[in-house]
């Protein structure tokens, strides 16, 4: 099979599994773990933040993130399109009680100008705006990038309103390799950042948060009420560190392999419309006579794996088990699809 279902489907490398065999492992819960602490240490000082904290999922991290910065009653601006919002069970309001506000823009990012759009005075009778969450790099709206200036920009914007910045930065390595930025050029202008390292990245588990040392405090707490106090998860922290070490600079490839899949399906008749590609991200929007749901059963009978987006809209994921022949494969078989569906 071609799976381009999400990066999400990568497998530990034979270098990873090394890595994780060879992990010191101790009781993380007391912070006795010389694996995890490692790795928390080193994303910190990458980001050059005061502190960071392993988790399960970049769920968990975003939704840390949104109980350390918010009380009941606050409001979390967003984009419609955005993971905290769409993905993540209702969180906001389960776990912290908050209000989305939500800002529309098919790109899926957001600007000072529609942050100060949906701004509203502070009534007794609405909640209170607190919390800017954005995106980088933003899934739905088609794997965009926000460059460090953006964010300095809405940095700027959240300061002047007193507000706090946290970014989903779950493939925020896709958009540094593509803007050659380093991690703290971004995460300078935020209260917090969450990133993946079980997508492109290839570990099999795992996300940090990312932060001041008094917010991540607060959140080893919230981590441990959540459920996601583990043990000897070393073995997971080394696997991920692993991957900061060896498989960020690979991350290119799969953005340069997706733009090659994005601009092969914008030339056939099958498709309305395809995103511009920015990073491993590919969403493409099919023509009113076929539903979404007929062209993936179709591609898996040829053997390719890839997401309902929508009634007329598929995702293609890029990642590290699929080199150009698999790609090529890919396109000659949707080429062939074209031609039958069009
Ligand atoms: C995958 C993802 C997350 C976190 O998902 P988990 O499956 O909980 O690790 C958060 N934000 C975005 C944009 C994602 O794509």
């Amino acid at each position: 099979m071609i799976n381009l279902i999400s990066d999400t489907v990568t497998l530990p490398s034979e270098g990873m599994r090394a890595a994780m065999l060879d992990a010191p492992l101790g009781d993380d819960v007391f912070g006795q773990d010389p694996s995890i602490n490692a790795l928390e240490q080193y994303i910190a000082e990458k980001c050059k933040m005061e502190a960071a904290l392993f988790c399960p999922s970049g769920t968990m991290t975003n939704q840390i993130a949104i109980k350390m910065h918010t009380q009941p009653l606050d409001e979390m601006i967003c984009n419609e399109l955005s993971h905290v919002y769409q993905s993540e069970t209702g969180g906001y309001a389960f776990h912290s009680g908050v209000a989305p506000r939500l800002i529309k823009r098919s790109d899926g990012k957001l600007t000072p100008e529609l942050i100060e759009s949906v701004l509203h005075p502070d009534y007794h009778w609405t909640p209170t705006p607190r919390l800017v969450v954005v995106e980088n790099t933003c899934n739905i709206g088609g794997g965009t990038i926000y460059t460090q200036h953006e964010i300095a920009d809405i940095k700027s914007c959240c300061d002047k309103h007193s507000l706090t910045l946290h970014m989903d930065g779950a493939r925020l390595f896709n958009a540094l390799v593509e803007t050659g930025e380093s991690l703290a050029d971004q995460t300078q202008h935020l209260a917090s950042v969450s990133l993946c390292l079980s997508k492109g990245l290839g570990a099999p588990v795992g996300s940090v948060l990312v932060g001041e040392q008094k917010d991540i405090d607060k959140a080893r707490k919230y981590r441990k009420v959540f459920g996601g106090g583990m043990r000897q998860a070393g073995i997971l922290a080394a696997a991920a560190h692993y991957a900061l070490l060896h498989q960020v600079d690979r991350l290119a490839e799969d953005n340069q392999r997706a733009k090659t899949l994005g601009k092969a399906l914008s030339t056939l008749p099958l498709f309305e419309s395809v995103k511009p590609v920015a990073t491993n991200i590919v969403i493409a929007n099919l023509i009113p006579t076929v539903s979404s749901d007929v062209f993936i059963s179709k591609l898996q009978e040829h053997g390719i794996i890839a997401a309902a987006f929508g009634p007329h809209t598929v995702r293609f994921v890029t990642h590290m088990h699929i080199d150009d022949n698999s790609l090529e494969q890919a396109i000659t078989i949707i080429q062939k699809l074209s031609a039958e569906l069009s």
